[in-house]
This record gives C-alpha cells, structure tokens and sequence, in this order.
C-alpha cells in the first residue's frame, strides 16, 4: 500500500532514537501518521528500538487498536491518536524514556534556555500532569512541540517524522544541559532566543538531524548491537 513508507519512517526513526542511547530498554514509542487516514503506525512494546524490525512496526487505529497482528503494544499508547485528533499538523510523535529527559520530567519543569538549541523548547513545551491525553490536552498549547511528563519522561511531535525525532534528541540535549549545568548560569534573553530560532530555521537544522541520525544508525544498528542507555 502506499502508505507503507510511513512503516519504514516509524522503524528508521526507532534505530536513529537507538543510536543515540535513547532506547536501549522496553518502552517508548514512535509514530507516524497515516496521511487522510484515521491510522497511524508504531513499533510494538516487547522489543528495544535497537531490534525492532519492519514486522515490528504496527497499523493502529484512532482508537488505539491494532488493524493487523496481535502483538503486544505499550499500554501508554493512547496519548498518540489523543494528539492525532487534536493537532491536524502533528504527523508524528516520538515519546522515549531517555535519561535525561527522564531526569528533567522528575524536575517537572521545561528546559532553561541555556544554548542556541534549547530555543526550541522555549514557549513551546507543555508540562503534562500525567501521560493521559484527557491530561495532556488542556496542558498543550497550538505551537506546542514536546510535553514532559513529570517522573515519567516526554514527548515530541513534529509535522513528520524528521521533525518529531530530530526534536527528541534536541530535546535530550536540551534536557542533558539543563541537569548539569548549574541553576545560577544565566539564561538566555528572550529577544536573543528569537533572533536565534530565525537562524535555525533558515539552517535546516532539524531536517540535516535527522539525516544524521539515520547514517549515525546505519553505523550503530545491525540488530545485534545494544546502545549504550546512557550515551558517552
Ligand atoms: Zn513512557
């Protein structure tokens, strides 16, 4: 079907999440949404995003249900077709538990502007209450691209896959600042930070992520090999 490029963007979004340490573990989940239809495919729960194959990657409907198979798929999976409905430009949706998103979901806050790439996160993070979508919407705002979920991890979406995922681990670098970098550093001023969302724009930053992130998981992926969870 023609769609079936939509389960190959899931899967290369899976291996390039893997290669940078980001799902080494069972749980999180990608996906991508089929385009006019009520559908949207993501990778099943009982294998890491490292090992996930083509036959991992699953047809769901908007209510959450399988359309093929009978495999297990993450209870937590509601979120998605959740945000689907609401957001008519989300096209795809990345949720990890890497740790230092992790570590900033336990602080319950957005990322502090501490480097030209936390600029995207900047007026545009939701903080959800729980992973619930009946929690999340009133949280999220028209703009928003990445929720956190307090003690748990968060979310990205992105008007297709290259977005959402070149956004996640942004996202994790982001977060990897914020937790290491001391509370009094100074923060970025507001009108620096717009001047400096224009230029990455212009630079095609989050599309040339995700091309890197698809060499760097042709590099590290070969099904046998587990990322690190922590990268170096
Ligand atoms: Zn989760």
């Amino acid at each position: 079907m023609s769609y079936e490029v939509h389960r190959k963007e899931a899967l290369d979004a899976c291996h390039g999440l893997a290669a940078y340490g980001l799902g080494s573990g069972i749980g999180g989940h990608v996906s991508v949404r089929v385009p006019g239809e009520e559908l949207y495919f993501s990778n099943a729960l009982d294998k890491t995003f490292e090992e996930m194959t083509l036959d991992d990657i699953l047809l769901l409907d908007f209510e959450g249900r399988l359309v093929e198979g009978d495999r297990a798929i993450s209870p937590g999976i509601g979120f998605h077709q959740g945000i689907y409905k609401l957001r008519p430009d989300c096209g795809a949706i990345v949720h990890t538990h890497g740790h230092w998103i992790t570590a900033q979901s336990a602080l319950g806050r957005p990322t502090r502007n501490l480097h030209n790439l936390c600029t995207y996160f900047h007026g545009h993070t939701a903080i959800a209450p729980d992973d619930d979508i009946e929690a999340i919407a009133p949280a999220m705002k028209d703009g928003d691209i990445a929720i956190i979920i307090p003690w748990h991890g968060a979310i990205t979406m992105g008007q297709d896959i290259a977005e959402a995922a070149a956004l996640h681990v942004t996202l994790d670098y982001a977060c990897r600042l914020d937790i290491q970098v001391p509370q009094d550093a100074p923060i970025m001023p507001d009108d620096h930070a717009a001047t400096i969302q224009g230029l990455l724009a212009k630079a095609n930053y989050l599309q040339l992520t995700w091309d890197l992130m698809k060499r760097k998981a042709a590099r590290a992926h070969d099904g046998q090999v587990i990322v690190p969870n922590v990268a170096a």
